[in-house]
């Protein structure tokens, strides 16, 4: 990641959580002792001991989303900035859902928002003798037992958020009790669901987490990891504090719906600190909010239901908001960064609208794409006075902004392709292109007069006609001698390239997809799939300058007028360009020259 971007970052209250503990030193004594962690010698501190670590810990079960890249810039940009490190860890100890496919979807993703984990990169599946140990432990000194209680039952008396729970039958086994079903519960011996171990806190807690939550369950099912070794796996809320304390993380930074959890972090870690298990400092949780975005849907389950019943192409749609359709699409992974820097880093919960998504990659890519020359919806233009045979260069800037970047030679000729929208044959109040007896310029090459149109049978428009005037090209002293208003884009129709352009629209039409409206009946429920935008995908074929028929798959310009566009990382090839558009333009380019 790019330092400037890092250190240039706002302050937000996780940054002062950080910058208070490292003033305080609270990491300079750190050891690995009685920790497996990532290191070999558990007695020796581990490296960089001072410094914070933080941690991106995706479950393996879907393709990243645009929420994940903000908790992924957010972990990895605080380790950068702070000089420590962030950890990219699997939390892969849910044996069902879980698949490799995805795990190199992730590991993609994450390098591609140009993040690095170096070597700390970590499963949690490997940490399972040591959560089993930690187990053992809390029955021994009393802190867990196991319920044989029917799951109903152990709804039943959880209690609500008004009424205490009721203490389970089976909470008062002896830890020697505990130990030998827990031992058995491991060899297989028993059913799924026939047991659960759960840690013996308050049935009368106000906060329904710390009501003796289950910490293992019995799922007789083949780990991607582990294969068949356990028939037993720790819960997310028991296994998740562990991770972290196992691999000396400072600041476990998460989403809010985690702040009930909170406790039970803090209780656990505790006892097993107590225990000599886990060295102190303890990591510590925080919470911030989650992004949420208009016109868009950022949960696994959602993305997973348009992905299967095939509402989009695949994961990679570029209409996705998932991170490789991020990239397919063609956004920058810096507008990423520039994004989350803009919308910080807080506790309340807000919805981000997608335009300034939107605005902060057209600013990254202002800068940073070149540009070119594309006409959209081609309509040909036949210049009288230009001879047939003969062709010549007009040259064009990169990059208007660095002209160090140099020009390129677009050909220019008898016949070009213009935008259909530049041609009115009864001009309408205000318009300033082609009508007959006006005058414009073809940008980068000369001033034209327009004299007329072809049209077929039907009475479309098929071709326009038009005279040159030698002594204006773009360039030479005659270039302003005669004044125009409307300035227009072209590439000659003999060298045009053409191609497939894949337009995108939002995929959804309202900006809270399946939320109720105003004005909905008391029980109407929508479904976010009739919120759909069926016109989320046009399909054209567009005339390219010849300097784009040999783009690189993910190669990204500016189409002049038109917006960024990226060369398709599937189906596009040099020699055979097809161009998604990543955002338009905001304002249209000759606005106001129209
Ligand atoms: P979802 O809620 O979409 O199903 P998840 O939270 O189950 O996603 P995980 O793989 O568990 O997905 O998430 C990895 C990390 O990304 C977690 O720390 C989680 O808090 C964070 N994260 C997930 N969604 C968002 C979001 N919308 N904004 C910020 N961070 C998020
Ligand atoms: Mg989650």
């Amino acid at each position: 990641m790019s330092q400037e971007v890092s250190t240039a970052a706002p302050a937000h209250f996780i940054k002062n959580i950080v910058e208070a503990d490292l003033a305080a030193g609270k990491y300079a004594q750190r050891r690995w002792a009685g920790q497996p962690g990532p290191a070999a010698d558990h007695t020796a501190a581990p490296p960089d001991a001072a410094k914070i670590r933080t941690r991106f810990p995706p479950e393996p079960n879907g393709y990243l989303h645009f929420g994940h890249a903000k908790s992924i810039l957010l972990n990895f940009g605080l380790a950068e900035q702070y000089g420590g490190r962030c950890h990219l860890r699997f939390d892969d100890t849910n044996p069902e859902k879980e698949e490799q496919e995805y795990v190199n979807a992730i590991v993609d993703s994450v390098k591609w928002l140009g993040c690095s984990w170096e070597n700390d990169l970590y499963h949690a599946s490997n940490y399972f003798d040591w959560m089993a140990q930690f187990a053992e432990y809390l029955i021994s000194a009393g802190h867990a037992y196991v319920d044989s209680q029917p799951a109903e039952a152990m709804r039943a008396t959880r209690g609500t958020l008004t009424q205490p729970g009721q203490d389970s039958p089976f909470r008062q086994r002896t830890p020697a009790e505990n130990m030998e079903l827990f031992k058995r519960m491991q060899a297989g011996e028993f059913p799924d669901g026939a047991h659960v171990l759960r840690a013996k806190i308050d049935m009368a807690s106000p906060n329904i987490n710390m009501r003796d939550p289950a910490i293992y369950r019995i799922r007789h099912a083949t780990h991607h990891n582990t294969g068949d070794k356990w028939c037993v796996y720790p819960m997310y809320t028991y296994a998740h504090p562990i991770e972290d304390a196992l691999e000396c993380i400072t600041h476990s930074i998460c989403t809010l719906e985690f702040e009930d959890q909170r406790p039970f972090y803090d209780w656990l870690l505790e006892r097993l600190a107590e225990g000599g298990l886990l060295q102190r400092p303890l990591p510590r949780q925080i919470e911030f909010s989650r992004l949420n975005l208009t016109y868009v849907v950022l949960s696994k389950r959602k993305l997973i239901q348009l992905v299967e019943e095939k509402h989009v192409a695949g994961w990679d749609d570029p209409r996705l908001p998932t991170l490789v359709g991020a990239r397919r699409r063609g956004y920058s992974p810096e507008g990423f960064r520039l994004f989350a820097e803009r919308i910080g880093v807080s506790k309340s919960d807000s919805l981000i609208d997608y335009s300034l998504f939107e605005d902060a990659q057209r600013e990254v890519m202002n800068e940073s794409d070149e540009r070119r020359v594309a006409v959209l919806d081609p309509l040909k233009l036949i210049i009288d006075n230009y001879p047939a045979d003969q062709f010549e260069d007009c040259l064009a800037p990169n990059h208007p902004l660095h002209p160090e970047r140099g020009e390129r030679a677009m050909p220019f000729g008898r016949e070009l392709w213009i935008e259909a929208e530049d041609f009115q044959e009864v001009p309408e109040k205000g318009f300033r292109r082609l009508f007959p007896g006006n005058k414009a310029r073809l940008r980068y090459g000369y001033v034209v007069e327009c004299t007329g149109c072809d049209k077929d049978a039907a009475g479309k428009i098929i071709a326009v006609h038009c005279t040159y005037l030698p002594e204006t090209k773009s360039g030479t002293p005659g270039a302003d001698s005669v004044k125009v208003k409307g300035n227009l884009h072209w590439v000659s129709a003999a060298h045009a390239c053409p191609a497939e352009i894949r337009l995108f629209d939002r995929l959804f039409s309202v900006p809270a997809p399946g939320a109720r409206r105003a004005g909905d009946a008391p029980d109407l429920e929508r479904d976010f799939l009739d919120d759909l935008n069926p016109a989320s995908k046009t399909l054209i074929t567009a005339q390219l300058e010849p300097a784009l028929k040999d783009a690189k798959p993910e190669e990204r310009f500016q189409f002049e007028r038109h917006g960024y566009f990226a060369a398709d990382r599937v189906d596009s090839q040099p020699g055979a360009p097809v161009f998604n558009r990543a955002v338009t333009l905001k304002d249209s380019w000759g606005k106001g020259s129209t």
